[in-house]
């Protein structure tokens, strides 16, 4: 798992075995597996509450990795309702929305997986996982 810095160009959508978690099943960690594209191989995500991800801010300010147009295109976002907007103007289901870069343990493909995690609702603590998408450098 790493940040992602420079920017990037969008690829295919990896397949993913489960992108939603809720109450016990996220704890100590949401599992689930995704596809590569490339290979074929199978490989395995541990998503950790408040210690897995970056924020998603980081890949769309400046345009710096991604630009909110790319983000939305790819289905990877959605424009956050004006009542959660605290959450960032781009997130998953209007949660705190984060991001992290894998590579395919086999074939070292690179992927961007981007999910949400928090309280949906009093005793309802969700995480939900946008998809995993591979991507390529820029430049
Ligand atoms: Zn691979």
């Amino acid at each position: 798992m790493y940040s992602i810095s420079k920017k990037i160009n969008i690829g295919p959508q990896a397949l993913i075995a489960k992108n939603f978690f809720s109450n016990d099943e996220i704890i100590p960690a949401a599992v689930t597996t995704f596809t590569c594209c490339d290979c074929g191989h199978t490989n395995t995500i541990t998503i950790r509450p408040y210690e897995s991800g970056f924020p998603i801010f980081q890949i769309y300010s400046e345009d710096k990795v991604l630009s909110k147009t790319e983000l939305l295109r790819n289905k990877m976002v959605t424009e956050t309702s004006a009542r959660m907007i605290h959450f960032g103007a781009l997130t998953v289901t209007d949660l705190p929305t984060l991001y992290f870069g894998a590579q395919c343990e086999s074939c070292h493909a690179k992927y961007i997986a981007v999910f949400s995690y928090g309280e949906k609702q009093p005793g309802l603590t969700v995480l939900n996982i946008s998809g995993v998408w591979k991507y390529e450098d820029s430049e």
